[in-house]
């Protein structure tokens, strides 16, 4: 029998024990809070930014959204980043991706201060996730992590093929695997459109973590018995349904679940795990700048 993983459930208990972290910071008069920002008109973005509001709200962090135009000056943006930077009430901000073409990416992510950094891309935090001394993981592969854990999937001598090495999934997620630490110690490979004969290499993996944006490419043939598989793929594909798509991983579910042992479905795997680790990060976020410690799941 195939293990499928609720990533609803997981996310949901998550979310219930960090209710009792945020009750220990408010016990000191402390609300964590939560900035984002969104300088694009993109649906997708918008969606993503009301979903982190909206998930705030629920929990008790004071989320709030600060919009820009997406023709605006990038000053415009590194002004308010300034001004984030500097309120104590906002202990975490969110500069949404992607930003406008004239906005330096790598300088939006130097430019929050990296104690607020609850995305963890700023290069101190990068830094220190490698060095095996994270401040704040990643969100999607830290919500891997916790998925793993929770369908007791251990990591420490298995080898772990990750598809894709971007910045905010792939690369973090091998960091992660490779770290001599909880969830860590697998042999790691990391896999990107580089990669010649991949299936060679997924079929050697104990975990294959899919994260290259390609709908439904790892199939059941490219896995061997016995694999977990985590699929981090969101792709939308037409659909004869009202409205007109559906959302696929990058791993053909169908396939893949007749070959493996673990696997998350999508939606309802890796997505819902995003959101709750930011909320996490942000928690924690609150707790390192006041001073107030508390527990985290
Ligand atoms: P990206 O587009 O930045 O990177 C894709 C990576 O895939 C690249 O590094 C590329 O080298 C690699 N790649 C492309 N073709 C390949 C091939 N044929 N073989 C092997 N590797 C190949 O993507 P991203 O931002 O990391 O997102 C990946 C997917 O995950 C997307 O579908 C995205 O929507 C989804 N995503 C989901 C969540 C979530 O919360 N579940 C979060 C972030 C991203």
């Amino acid at each position: 029998m195939t293990d499928e993983i609720d990533g609803n459930a997981v996310s949901a208990q998550i979310r219930s024990e960090l209710e009792a972290s945020i009750d220990q910071l408010g016990e000191s008069g402390v609300t964590p809070g939560l900035t984002t920002v969104l300088m694009s008109e993109d649906n997708a973005s918008q969606t993503y930014v009301s979903m982190k509001q909206r998930a705030c709200e629920n929990i008790g962090i004071d989320g709030q959204t600060q919009e820009l135009d997406a023709d605006q000056p990038a000053e415009d943006l590194f002004d308010l980043i300034d001004d984030l930077n500097a309120r104590s009430d906002v202990h975490g901000i969110l500069v949404q991706m992607p930003v406008p073409d004239h906005v330096d990416k790598r300088r939006v992510f130097r430019s929050v201060d990296s104690m607020k950094d609850v995305d963890g891309f700023h290069p101190e935090n990068v830094g220190r996730l490698v060095a095996g001394n994270a401040r704040y993981k990643p969100c999607t592969p830290h919500g891997v992590q916790k998925l793993l854990e929770s369908a007791g999937v251990k990591t420490e001598g298995k080898e772990a093929v990750v598809v894709g090495r971007s910045d905010i999934v792939g690369k973090p997620m091998a960091n992660l695997f490779i770290q001599k630490a909880p969830g860590g110690n697998a042999t790691t490979t990391l896999c990107h459109s580089r990669t010649t004969d991949l299936a060679a290499k997924t079929r050697q993996a104990d975990i294959v973590v899919a994260a290259a944006g390609l709908p439904e490419f790892i199939d059941g043939s490219m896995l061997s018995e016995g694999t977990t598989v985590i699929d981090v793929g969101i792709n939308h594909v037409d659909a004869d349904n009202d409205k007109g798509y559906k959302l696929v991983g990058d791993v053909d579910f169908a396939s893949a679940k007749q070959k493996a042992d673990v696997i998350t479905p999508v939606p309802g795997g890796v997505g819902p795990m995003t959101i709750t680790m930011l909320l996490y990060n942000t928690v924690k976020a609150a707790s390192l700048q006041t001073d107030v410690p508390v527990d985290l799941p």
